[in-house]
């Protein structure tokens, strides 16, 4: 793909004006809020925080233009009407419209997201970019702010066959010009599962480093074979002439940041509760876990925290001491949670 002609920028992953260098001349990439980081396995519990896709699915009626900048492929959302912007409480702002998103990877699939998850890389990651619509005139002007962007973090694993949902995107990457896409559904490139995330207040992950950013990370991993990988892998940098081997930055130190998760963190207890069953060797509880899976996935929150309770309380009766902690805390939020029936 045609480069973006000389470095504008100044910045590199490597040589002079590598990572170590940027605070140099961005100093806000010295700051203590930075992005990405790497998810601990103990995030606060917020069963209230959600988040919508506004018109996501509207992407695929006008073209999108992708354009290799030097330094990652990005595509840029130019949405008639403003249609396609995402909404949530505890967004610092009440609609953020979505402009770009782009995508971060690395020489093989051992590494390549920026944020990791306990410690986990996955081989990609794209990031959609919103801005702060009624507080701010330009993403320009957003992205010097606190509140001025929210950027949702979405991270791909590999399988076997390619995702036909990235065709469009992945056709345009082996074009040798900026291109136009056709027929890219945005909301297709979300998982199926947009509850559950994580949440923290971080950075741009390239200069200048920006604090600006509430970032989303779902949880669910999309997918993407080796082949469509390797389409990326094959883009050039600002110089036209070498690769872009990587382009992501290493995680940064969380300073003292909390960072929350969506309710349905409720599934993940239960993935986890499993696997704490298989590792002490005790029976399963199949059917509870069916019930409750089903509950948390359709049922309105009050049916969610009861069934979950009654499946917790049956737990610890069984004697698992491992779960007395995460029974505390998830009753603990749910009786503090406007809104919500008790249990
Ligand atoms: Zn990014």
């Amino acid at each position: 793909m045609m480069v973006n002609m000389v470095s504008l920028s100044g910045w590199s992953y490597e040589g002079q004006h590598g990572l170590g260098h940027w605070n140099k001349e961005y100093p806000d990439c010295g700051r203590q809020h930075q992005s990405p980081i790497d998810i601990p396995s103990n995030p606060t519990f917020n069963p209230s925080i959600f988040m919508n896709f506004n018109g996501f699915e509207k992407t695929k009626e006008f073209s999108l233009t992708l354009r290799n900048n030097g330094h990652t492929a990005v595509v840029k959302v130019d949405s008639p009407n403003h249609s396609v912007f995402v909404t949530g409480n505890q967004l610092p702002g009440i609609i953020f419209k979505t402009m770009q998103f782009h995508f971060h990877w690395g020489k093989d699939s051992s590494s390549g997201s920026e944020h990791l998850v306990k410690g986990q890389s996955f081989p990609l990651e794209m990031h959609i970019v919103n801005y702060n619509y009624l507080a701010y005139e330009s993403i320009q002007d957003a992205m010097k702010h606190s509140d001025g962007l929210a950027v949702i973090a979405i991270l791909f694993e590999t399988t076997a066959e390619d995702n036909e949902d990235l065709k469009p995107l992945i056709e345009g990457l082996e074009k040798n010009s900026e291109s136009s896409i056709d027929s890219l559904s945005l909301s297709k490139l979300l998982p199926k599962n947009t509850r559950c995330f994580y949440r923290y207040d971080g950075s741009l992950t390239t200069p200048g480093c920006f604090e600006s950013v509430t970032w989303t990370i779902l949880s669910q991993p999309q997918t993407i074979s080796e082949r469509q990988l390797n389409k990326f892998r094959a883009l050039c940098d600002d110089h036209g002439n070498h690769l872009i081997k990587f382009n992501n930055r290493p995680t940064q130190g969380l300073h003292g940041r909390k960072y929350i998760r969506s309710a349905t963190t409720l599934y993940n207890l239960l993935y986890n509760l499993k696997l704490s069953h298989k590792m002490s060797g005790t029976e399963v509880l199949i059917d509870d876990r069916i019930q409750l899976v089903s509950a948390i996935e359709i049922g309105p929150p009050s049916c969610r925290f009861k069934v979950l309770r009654r499946y917790l309380v049956q737990a610890l009766r069984k004697k698992h001491p491992y779960l007395a902690a995460n029974i505390d805390q998830v009753i603990l939020h749910q009786d503090s949670a406007p809104g919500h029936t008790s249990l």
